[in-house]
């Protein structure tokens, strides 16, 4: 029987639910690219993109994804030849590696697997092997989208710090940015890269880098005028500002959403908000895992994701349990191929950006009902329990909730 006729929901990592409003201020005519209200929205765009990022540095907004800033960042900091340091938790540090190899970087990868953070004292060790200083960065991402770890950057810069390491410390926040706290200029973090489309509640197709005075003195001739930061920075006319027609539509969203986001709610609101709605999925997942194979593939829930919860299961079961979930309207997250699991035994509820309870616990529903429609093996009761963290977090009105934030 087919039941789900009404709004369908995607729970995937990215691209994430975009609000109406956001919609709505993308549906209009296009504007005159030329004209002063676009040039000045434009600019408040740039001032509040540092606000979120927590930076006094310079931002740099591409049509792109992802994949475009992280070879933005790339091509304005690493020659071909240069060596840097990719140190991953996951998947996604591997995607950029991947990237710089193809533009001729020399890459040497620090490893931690797919279930666990840095461990920056490991960190600390190979750095101080480096005594020639050979890395020109360090480069790693705060959220794996993949493992849905949350590495401790911090802990990060503390292990440059101690090895004495002067390479610039690259992250990337595509997944958490807007969703986990992020203090880029108070870390020390020299570039961050981000994309629209998770916590930025915009549709695919802002890509952004931020710097510091570092990474600005560190820059290497740009072999692509595309990417090249300079012009971008000092543009002698508007256009140039993008290398070409600003992604005018875009803008109009972000523009809504950066309101949503730092006015309306508030940036340290939303990280607590992200941050209940992950322990209330973890909640659920645990309950379910006290039978049957369920568990969450990052045991320390110091180290998860606020933005991302990956869940592994049986042989095949969440293949099994994404089909049927996406025939009641719900989309889950596709798993990623871990060295001890394929992607038919694992799955990924994203809850970045535009959420509220009657989601995440109707995601929740859904999939418990999958769980007992398919013969999962499971212990019943995890949307109750799921359901009880959103009532501890709405009685304690707007503190922070738990003992976690
Ligand atoms: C989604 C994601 C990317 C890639 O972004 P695309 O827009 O798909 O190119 C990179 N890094 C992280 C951590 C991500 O979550």
């Amino acid at each position: 029987m087919k039941l789900s006729r009404g709004r369908s929901q995607v729970a995937i990592p990215g691209p994430s639910i975009i609000p109406d409003r956001v919609l709505n201020a993308m549906h209009q005519a296009a504007p005159d690219i030329y004209g002063a209200e676009l040039m000045s929205m434009t600019d408040g765009i740039y001032r509040d993109l540092r606000r979120v990022a927590r930076t006094a540095g310079e931002v740099i907004v591409y049509l792109g994804n992802g994949h475009a800033a992280w070879e933005a960042a790339l091509s304005n900091l690493l020659a071909p030849g240069d060596r840097a340091l990719f140190v991953s938790t996951g998947r996604f540090t591997h995607g950029w590696a991947e990237m710089a190899r193809g533009l001729g970087i020399a890459v040497d990868l620090l490893e931690f697997g797919f279930r666990s953070d840095v461990d920056a004292a490991v960190l600390t060790e190979r750095l101080r092997a480096d005594a020639a200083h050979g890395y020109r960065a360090v480069l790693l991402v705060q959220t794996d989208t993949a493992s849905a770890v949350s590495n401790d950057i911090p802990a990060v810069r503390a292990a440059l710090d101690a090895a004495g390491h002067p390479a610039l410390l690259m992250v990337d926040c595509v997944a958490s940015l807007g969703c986990e706290r992020f203090d880029m200029d108070a870390w020390g973090v020299d570039v961050m890269v981000a994309a629209g489309q998770k916590g930025l509640m915009v549709p695919p197709g802002l890509a952004f880098t931020f710097h510091g005075p570092k990474a600005d003195a560190a820059r290497v001739p740009c072999r692509s005028p595309y990417w090249d930061w300079k012009p971008r920075l000092d543009p002698v006319v508007f256009y140039k500002r993008f290398c070409g027609t600003p992604p005018t539509h875009h803008l109009f969203g972000l523009r809504v959403a950066l309101d949503m986001l730092l006015e309306e709610e508030g940036l340290e609101a939303a990280w607590a908000r992200h941050r209940v709605f992950a322990e209330t999925i973890w909640a659920a997942v645990e309950h379910w895992g006290q039978d049957g194979d369920l568990e969450l593939n990052i045991e320390d829930r110091a180290k998860r994701s606020a933005a991302v919860t990956a869940i592994r299961t049986g042989p095949g079961d969440a293949k099994r349990l994404r089909a049927w979930c996406s025939d009641a309207g719900l989309t889950l997250g596709v798993g990623f191929v871990a060295p001890d699991a394929d992607g038919d035994s694992m799955f990924r509820i994203g809850h970045m950006g535009h959420n509220s309870p009657p989601m995440i616990l109707g995601a929740l529903a859904t999939i418990e009902a999958g769980l007992g429609a398919l013969g999962i093996p499971h212990r019943p009761g995890g949307v109750v329990a799921a359901a009880a963290v959103i009532a501890a977090a709405q009685e304690a009105d707007r503190g922070p909730p738990l003992s976690l934030i």
